[in-house]
């Protein structure tokens, strides 16, 4: 199968980035569990902007640690012969840095995209599977046949009780969830 894989709040901890910059550029604090939404109402659109950009310079996309269990999984798929399309809504002046973070965590994948079309991308080279936390990425998977799967976030908690939308608390759980669709058995290491 064809796998697409966000990077930010689904292959690392991506809000503690973010809401570290706000507080120290903009003052004001963002609590995770507060984020129910995934527009940020504490900030101007701007403000946003600005803050994502930073986000995504070398030093923070480099220091990145992804979460517990997402390379193995990710590994096992690859090995499995899956296709693995790593897609971040990001600049293209970050693929350089994002593609040294993939090797330096050992992430395996077929392709890397850093662009603002996500899932037309996902559509064009016909994806199965998008592992994606936007709302609204989620959706527009769904409408273009693409079965969504996300780790849960206090700002897709509401779509997660949706039929069709696959969420896990962790990569150990999303790895579960996704085995019967992905068509075998994912081999977990001890
Ligand atoms: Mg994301």
């Amino acid at each position: 199968m064809r796998i697409a894989i966000d990077i930010d709040s689904t292959l690392h901890d991506y809000w503690e980035i973010f809401a570290r910059l706000a507080r120290k550029r903009f003052g004001v604090a963002l609590a995770y569990e507060d984020q129910i939404t995934y527009d940020i109402d504490r900030l101007r659109p701007e403000q946003v902007a600005a803050l994502t950009a930073e986000s995504h310079a070398a030093v923070h996309v480099l220091g990145a640690t992804p979460y517990a269990g997402a390379v193995e999984v990710v590994r096992d798929w690859h090995e499995a012969g899956h296709f693995i399309h790593v897609t971040s809504h990001r600049a293209q002046d970050a693929h350089a840095a994002t593609a040294s973070w993939l090797d330096q965590i050992g992430l395996p994948h077929d392709e890397l995209y850093c662009s603002f079309d996500k899932i037309t991308r996902c559509t064009e080279i016909e994806i199965d599977v998008l592992i994606d936390d936007s709302p609204e990425n989620i959706l527009r998977a769904q409408e273009e046949g693409i079965v969504p799967a996300t780790i849960l976030h206090p700002w897709n908690r509401e779509l997660c009780e949706e039929e069709g939308v696959i969420c896990a608390a962790d990569w150990a759980q999303l790895a579960t969830k996704l085995a019967p669709v992905l068509g075998r058995p994912v081999a977990r290491k001890p």
